[in-house]
Formats: structure tokens, sequence, C-alpha cells
């Protein structure tokens, strides 16, 4: 049910991904879609794969 929300990244749990929500904060969210470069807005149902996520965290950093 789902895969990641990222454009390009075709993870999901169908293939045995963990999928994790974006951060409720604003703050924070917009943090990650600046940082990833991701060009979407994020619905309530929008997930990230655990791939994505640590892309994310490293260009956080
Ligand atoms: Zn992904």
């Amino acid at each position: 049910m789902g895969g990641c929300s990222a454009p390009n990244c075709s993870n999901s749990t169908t293939i045995g991904k963990q999928l994790f929500r974006f951060p409720k904060e604003p703050i924070r969210k917009n943090k990650w879609l600046v940082n990833c470069r991701r060009n979407f807005v994020p619905t309530p149902h929008s997930r990230l794969c655990q791939a994505t996520m640590s892309y994310c965290r490293t260009i956080l950093s």
C-alpha cells in the first residue's frame, strides 16, 4: 500500500521498504522539502522511504 512520494523513487511497502510520514511541524517539513529539492506538495498521505529520508538528512546536516 503506497509508495515513496519522492519523484523518481519507486520504493514502496510492497517491496519491503519502510515508509515514513513527513514531520508535522511546518518548519521542519519545509526544510525537508527545500533540502531535498523535491518539487512537490506533500499531502497528509505522503510518505518518504528510508533511502530518500537519509538522503534528505545528509543534505540537511
Ligand atoms: Zn524514496
